[in-house]
């Protein structure tokens, strides 16, 4: 078994004690990616890096970050295109899009992994539910990753029946406020739990309208909200995270115990959930480095910058240390939900001007309608 099965099949998600797993596997993917691209290889050379070198963590700092802007402007693929078995599109407005790309590999482990951490986190269920998408429904004109992303995590429940606050029209989409709101109603009088999955931003829009209109609801147990995206990127309008956890109850009849939020990216497609202290925990198969915007040498904890993800996931591009637009900080201190796992706290999504985040696009679009 190779060293990166080995460190994402671990079964506590959350465990340090595989340090020397984790160098191992950085070092068996770098090498891979360096061997399937010419290019990323003279990107190493160029830096003067090489696999071998990697012999602490305190040297994973050392692999030449990639921007996700770099992979807005170059393809990059280390394997032959066609072993990709599936393709996204990161967030953004058409012509600032990344590509990315995914093996057989990387995707069987990658989908394990969410699989295992759903179900640590008790996410998981096999009680047929109602989804409430927050989102766009899958198309074929649409290959952003976010799609995907809320499509799959309709997979860990399994689903009676899907509505979509954005719906296919064949060549764009329709806002389907009334649909969703209907929906919820006929749930509501279901025995079974529903599901919402995805912006915060069209949660926060959805529990407005219930709640102009006296709607309260109390949906069966087990009922969950799923958001991902971040929470302040409704065109401007700051969301503040309790004040929707009020709502949510208030509303809808779902505890914050059931409310969960999530982080990930096209470029580090990991799943990281925030705890009930509002901490995105990092877990044992990635890590994480806060660097300077400017010179993007590493920044001691408790100081704000770029987020870097390291992680050996994937093998069909170098993906192992990309460097995303969003604004975070690492924090020493322990966190008193009682994970003991280092954790970053998201200040920002895409500091850089002219990017726009697939939920700023989303918040946007609502407002126009
Ligand atoms: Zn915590």
């Amino acid at each position: 078994m190779s060293f990166r099965r080995k460190l994402f099949f671990g079964r506590d998600p959350y465990s340090r004690e595989g340090g020397e797993l984790f160098l191992a596997a950085m070092r068996e993917t770098l090498e891979k990616n360096a061997a399937g691209s010419d290019k990323y290889a003279e990107i190493l050379k160029r830096e003067g890096f090489s696999p071998e070198m990697l012999k602490t963590e305190a040297d994973l700092a050392n692999i030449p970050p990639i921007p996700t802007l770099y992979f807005k402007r170059n393809r990059l693929f280390c394997v032959p295109e066609s072993k990709l078995m599936i393709r996204a599109a990161s967030s953004g407005t058409s012509g600032s899009t990344s590509e990315v790309g995914f093996d057989l590999s990387t995707l069987l482990i990658g989908f394990g992994t969410l699989r295992r951490f759903f179900r640590f986190h008790r996410i998981t269920s096999i009680i047929p539910t109602n989804y409430i998408v927050l989102g766009y429904e899958p198309a074929k004109h649409n290959r952003a990753g976010a799609v995907k992303t809320a499509h799959l995590t309709t997979k860990f429940a399994p689903a009676l029946r899907r509505e979509y606050a954005l719906k296919d029209n064949g060549a764009g989409y329709d806002i389907n406020i009334e649909g969703i709101r209907k929906a919820l109603l006929g749930y509501a009088k279901s025995p079974f739990p529903v599901r919402f999955v995805g912006f915060p931003a069209y949660m926060y829009f959805l529990l407005k309208t219930l709640e102009k209109e006296g709607i309260s609801l109390a949906l069966p147990a087990r009922s969950a909200v799923l958001l991902g995206g971040g929470w302040k990127e409704f065109s401007g309008q700051s969301v503040d995270r309790a004040e929707l956890l009020e709502l949510i109850e208030a509303r809808l009849g779902i505890k914050k115990e059931r409310c969960f939020e999530f982080f990930s990216a096209v470029e580090h497609p990991l799943a990281y959930l925030k705890c009930a202290c509002g901490h995105f925990h990092i877990p044992a198969y990635s890590r994480v480095i806060i660097r300077d915007a400017e010179t993007l040498e590493p920044l001691p904890e408790g100081e704000a910058g770029l987020l870097n993800f390291i992680t050996p996931l994937v093998s069909s591009m170098p993906l192992c240390s990309v460097i995303t637009d969003d604004i975070a900080m690492m924090s020493a201190e322990p966190c008193p939900c009682g994970n003991t796992a280092p954790y970053f706290d998201l200040l920002a999504r895409s500091g850089v001007s002219g990017i726009k985040t697939c939920a700023a696009e989303a918040g946007e679009r609502l407002v126009d309608s």
